[in-house]
């Protein structure tokens, strides 16, 4: 849709203070005591729902496409840290230098072509480790038979900083569901800290369950339509 100059996303500033008031009793319920940090889903939206963002005291915006991304990336002026949320195929590695954080490292081949991009740009460069708990085919990620030979591999990559988990869960899951796959997550997020990860972040939560993520620990969500409405094509 082409904005001539009419104010985009009615409502925001509304639908934002709700999403907090939210994250903080999810937050006291849950008692895990973590801080949470809101990232704004901008996918399929223009540079404005960045500034938009941004001028409403949200510094960290997540995309899934690397494309996408660094287009938005040129057009913004304002300083956000940008998350790269969604599956990363290995030849795109390339693009990933100006993201803040990959929340989907879902295998050992992406995670050794990203650790050999870091070495060579002499960086190191901070990632999650994507898993999937509840063994759904349809999404990525590293299955619990696998953390703890993936948490002990990936230590021999000096190229990458694991800071924690990142996972989805099932889309319209019950209760009880979800909540079994974010304490999944946290206990993966244990796995890789006892095998000597500086991992700290529980990346979890979107619009449909972000309520119940924060209750179990989530340390980041990722909210794109609770912030902006529904997306035109995803
Ligand atoms: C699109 C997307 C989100 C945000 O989804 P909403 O349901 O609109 O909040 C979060 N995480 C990932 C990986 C996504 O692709």
């Amino acid at each position: 849709m082409v904005n001539s100059g009419v104010m985009p996303f009615p409502g925001f500033a509304d639908r934002l203070a709700d999403v907090r008031r939210c994250i903080a009793d999810a937050r006291a319920r849950g008692g895990h005591g973590q801080a949470v940090r809101l990232i704004a889903v901008t996918k399929t939206h223009g540079p404005e729902a960045v500034e938009l963002a941004y001028s409403h005291g949200i510094a960290d915006v997540g995309e899934n496409k690397v494309q996408e991304a660094q287009q938005k990336m040129a057009a913004v002026a304002v300083p956000v840290r940008w998350h790269l949320i969604g599956h990363l195929q290995r030849n795109k590695v390339k693009f990933t230098a100006p993201f803040a954080l990959v929340h989907g490292v879902d295998s050992r081949r992406l995670a050794e072509e990203l650790d050999a991009f870091a070495r060579k740009r002499g960086v190191v460069a901070d990632v999650l480790m994507q898993v999937n708990v509840s063994g759904e085919s349809t999404k990525g990620g590293l299955a619990p038979a696998e953390w703890a030979g993936e948490a002990a591999h990936w230590k021999g990559l000096t190229g990458l900083a694991v800071r924690g988990v990142m996972t989805m869960a099932p889309f319209g899951a019950p209760e009880a569901t979800l909540r079994a796959v974010f304490a999944g997550a946290r206990a993966a997020r244990d796995t890789l800290r006892q095998s000597g990860h500086p991992a700290e972040e529980l990346s979890m939560g979107m619009t449909e369950d972000f309520p119940v993520a924060v209750e179990e620990g989530a340390t980041m969500v990722r909210l794109g339509t609770a912030l902006f409405g529904a997306r035109e094509n995803t």
